[in-house]
């Protein structure tokens, strides 16, 4: 993308409204605009980010077998009325009338969706396990949105359901999801530890949220430190493997980690004092198992194989796909801007042409464009007529992994200079290396 025919429009002063870096980070770098309150514009730099995480999401997902489908945004408040929540929900439930008098609601989750779509077509053991899950925008009209995206009234959302014959499939469900949401968050470059936590208003008795620690984060967090030091890694997991999903769980979830909701001052007591730890964290994610609680209410069963109708046992896990980037850009960024982790970055090169208009300059720099995009990689060539000081701003704040930049006085002796923006450190290099070094 060549930021002459982009749309950037990165602003230079901070945003006062903007309490935490994400915020102010994400409103400088032209990524959101506020539309109301907890309401936003993706503009083009953070909609390209949200769809890179939408697609980690979605591969990751079906890596473990999960079925990708899409529901609406609004919903009839009937199937709410069914389960009960339609009162239980309170005030965060955005209610709509439509022009025929019909109770609507903007879906702030879809467990009620999803079971009415279960119950209508599936009636045999034999179609489980099942497990559907979509990414689709929500709606919560929270008391007090702040933070930009990470506490927003309408955010993007992962929410997956599975639907299973026994306690112990579903429970293999549970572990499948959080085999692979840690896969997930470490593609994106965080540490999001499974904490036990508290169900809410979802229901159901087993349940995990995954939190990235952070001083901004909105949940108070204790945990044993002993859990920062476990990673999943490249290792090979069998999704299908019920011992392998059950041994990732435990390795995760054995050592103390909780949410305030379900702190435990005993036990944590009982965790050597030098790796006691209390802290903040960004919830990023929740798994829960609630059996047969949406299933019962709804008539959701199916023939066992004895014939005789059951229930299905059901877990919903969810993802918060736009508090994400928050969580992101919280955990890697510097004064000067964003630091984007490589999985991420909306584009993965800076180009920086200090003389723009050079014969000599432009030609290196196209030539590097065409290297780095015949690579597969996407550059970001700012090929505007400004001063070097402001190039290198905006670069900075934009927070892409590596810049080129190239200039006459490096090019007399074909060098163009290659920099680490998490590093600070450049090297010069031919341009034909550095374009190397970028694969
Ligand atoms: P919170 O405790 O932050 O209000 P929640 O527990 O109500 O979140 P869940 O119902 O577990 O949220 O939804 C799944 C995920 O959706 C959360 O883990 C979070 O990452 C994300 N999420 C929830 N509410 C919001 C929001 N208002 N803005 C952005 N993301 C959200
Ligand atoms: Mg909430
Ligand atoms: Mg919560
Ligand atoms: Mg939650």
């Amino acid at each position: 993308m060549r930021l002459s025919r982009y749309f950037l429009p990165v602003l230079k002063e901070t945003p006062s409204e903007a309490q935490i870096a994400s915020h102010r980070l994400m409103l400088r770098a032209g990524m959101i605009k506020q539309a109301s309150a907890g309401i936003y514009s993706w503009l083009p730099l953070g909609f390209k980010v949200l769809r890179k995480l939408e697609n980690i999401v979605h591969e990751e997902q079906v890596r473990a077998g999960h079925i990708p489908m899409l529901m609406p945004t609004l919903q009839s408040a009937e199937l709410w009325k069914e389960s009960g929540r339609y009162d239980a929900y309170g005030p965060e439930m955005l209610r709509i009338r439509d022009r025929h008098d019909r109770d609507m609601l903007y879906g702030p989750t879809n467990e009620e969706m999803i079971t009415d779509i279960f119950r209508s077509y599936v009636s045999s053991y034999r179609d489980l396990p099942l497990t559907l899950y979509h990414i689709q925008w929500k709606f919560r009209d929270e008391v007090r949105p702040r933070f930009g995206v990470m506490r927003g009234r309408e955010f993007f959302m992962k929410d997956g359901y599975n639907f299973d014959l026994t306690k112990e499939d579903a429970l293999h469900a549970y572990n499948r999801h959080l085999v692979s949401y840690l896969r997930t968050y470490e593609r994106m470059g965080l540490q999001a530890i499974p904490m036990r936590a508290d169900s809410g208003p979802i229901g159901g008795d087993d349940t995990h949220e995954f939190l990235v620690l952070a001083e901004t984060g909105e949940s108070e967090v204790f945990y044993d430190s002993a859990v920062t030091d476990i990673r999943l890694g490249a290792r090979d997991i069998d999704y299908d493997s019920v011992d392998q999903c059950q041994a990732v769980m435990e390795e995760f979830t054995s050592l103390y980690a909780r949410t305030d909701e379900t702190h435990d001052e005993a036990r944590f007591n009982e965790i050597p004092e030098e790796r006691r730890r209390s802290a903040r964290g960004i919830e990023v994610g929740q798994i829960f198992y609630f059996g047969t609680k949406y299933s019962e209410a709804m008539g959701a069963t199916v023939q066992g194989p004895d014939g005789k109708s059951v229930p299905v046992h059901m877990g919903s896990h969810g993802i918060g796909v736009s508090r994400l980037i928050g969580a992101i850009i919280e955990a890697n960024h510097d004064d000067k801007g964003i630091i984007w982790p490589e999985g991420v970055t909306p584009f993965h090169v800076g180009i920086v042409n200090l003389k723009q208009g050079d014969p000599d300059t432009d030609a290196a720099c196209e030539a590097l464009y065409a290297a780095i995009t015949a690579q597969g990689l996407e550059p970001l060539y700012d090929d505007r007529n400004e001063r070097a000081g402001g190039k290198f701003a905006t670069m900075d704040l934009v927070g892409l992994p590596w810049r080129i930049t190239v200039g006459p006085r490096g090019l007399k002796t074909g060098v163009v200079e290659l920099t680490s923006r998490r590093t600070g450190e450049s090297e010069e290099l031919n341009p034909e290396e550095a374009v190397r070094k970028l694969a």
